[in-house]
């Protein structure tokens, strides 16, 4: 199907993706249309994927034109993307209508096929290793921003085909299978348009992904841990933990400060308690920084007896910083520690690393390209 392009200026445009089903039906009973109509459209836009309201099935023929007056499907506009050699990792970095960015990745595996959503753009945490801690905070994204994000692949691995183009060299999933709040920005710094996103996107009459197969991860906001146990839907937590002990996570992660490991440890307990779920702990592996063997019992100690998995992950290093990825011997001599205290443990790959999959590193890497091309935005 070809798509054609909406005639309005994208920017004048509302990011349709920020309405529930609720706001859709009020917008369609304002152009005297009935709730079934809102319904259908909310299935073409999840469902059938459709890019413009001109290709969702069975509106009346003005519908159309007239949704798209004031709105639009496409509210993120591509501006580099970046698939890795062995294509089983594609990244995308998109403008935002006030021009503001924020990525995306996509990474295939066997059976899954994750995507990493951005949930802010730029970042106010500050962690030194970071690209995107290193570039600020820029603003909150809306729930439509975050869920755009996703329907922007979706769409994407569907042409893929319908065009009969195999995106990676080995039969791989051909939809998005699993989201991981992961990107750009911390979840729980923007926890309501985050739970707007999953609701959206869990809904079984529109995109229909379950919510375990969804992943928050933050980097230790006690309050959103709370809040998170009693949430209704199953979606799963991992907490970015990187240290063993305070002083040394007050370096790597500055929130601790506010919210130290007693505090963020208690809060897991509670969620564990609450919930009865799994929680992973992220641990990105820093070459003589975090990754000796005795923070690696430290670390069997203070998750002793935990419901927990502990996800090791090599650095994705940033040009230019002293933060540099630790050796993958001593990540196994790291591992096996962790094994021998009865702590879950794996080892992630990293994803990437030649086109910058590590968090904010396309946006820093094309920052001078992207300043010239915003001015196009
Ligand atoms: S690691 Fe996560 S929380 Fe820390 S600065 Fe980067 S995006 Fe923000």
């Amino acid at each position: 199907m070809r798509r054609k392009e909406n005639q309005q200026p994208r920017e004048t445009l509302h990011n349709a993706f920020d309405l529930d089903l609720e706001a859709l039906i009020a917008e369609l009973g304002r152009l005297d249309e009935k709730p079934f109509r809102a319904r259908q459209v909310w299935r073409g836009m999840y469902r059938q994927l459709a890019a413009d309201f001109r290709e969702i099935h069975n509106l009346p023929r003005s519908l159309p034109a007239l949704l798209s007056a004031h709105f639009t499907l496409q509210p993120l506009r591509p501006i580099v993307t970046e698939a890795s050699a062995d294509r089983l990792t594609r990244k995308v970095l998109f403008a935002l209508p006030d021009g503001a960015t924020i990525e995306a990745v996509l990474m295939f595996y066997e059976k899954r096929c994750t995507l990493c959503v951005s949930t802010q753009a730029g970042c106010a945490m500050g962690c030194p290793f970071c690209a995107t801690g290193l570039g600020g905070f820029v603003r909150d994204l809306t729930p439509g921003e975050i869920v755009a994000q996703v329907l922007y692949f979706a769409r994407w691995l569907r042409r893929s085909q319908w065009d009969g183009i195999q995106p990676t060299p080995m039969p791989r999933p051909t939809r998005v299978t699993n989201i991981v709040f992961m990107g750009m920005g911390e979840p729980f710094a923007n926890y309501d348009a985050v739970w707007a996103a999953i609701r959206r996107l869990t809904d079984k009459a529109g995109f229909n992904l379950g919510a375990r197969r969804m992943t928050v991860s933050t980097v230790g906001l006690v309050p959103g841990i709370l809040r998170m146990a009693v949430e209704p839907l199953q979606v799963n937590l991992a907490i970015s933990l990187h240290a063993p002990n305070d002083s040394l996570r007050d370096r790597l992660v500055p929130i601790n400060r506010r919210y130290p490991l007693a505090e963020l440890i208690a809060a897991v307990r509670q969620y564990i308690a609450t919930t009865n779920r799994r929680v992973t702990f992220e641990y990105a592996m820093m070459r003589t920084i975090n990754d000796s063997l005795l923070l690696a019992e430290e670390l069997a100690v203070l998750l002793r007896g935990m419901l927990a998995h502990v996800n090791l992950i090599p650095l994705n290093p940033v040009a230019g910083s002293p933060y540099q990825p630790s050796s993958m011997k001593q990540v196994r001599a790291f591992t096996a520690v962790l094994r021998r205290h009865g702590v879950s443990t794996t080892v992630r790959l990293r994803r990437g690393i030649e086109i910058g999959a590590g968090c904010g590193q396309l946006k820093r890497q094309h920052a001078l390209q992207f300043n010239v091309q915003q001015k196009e935005v």
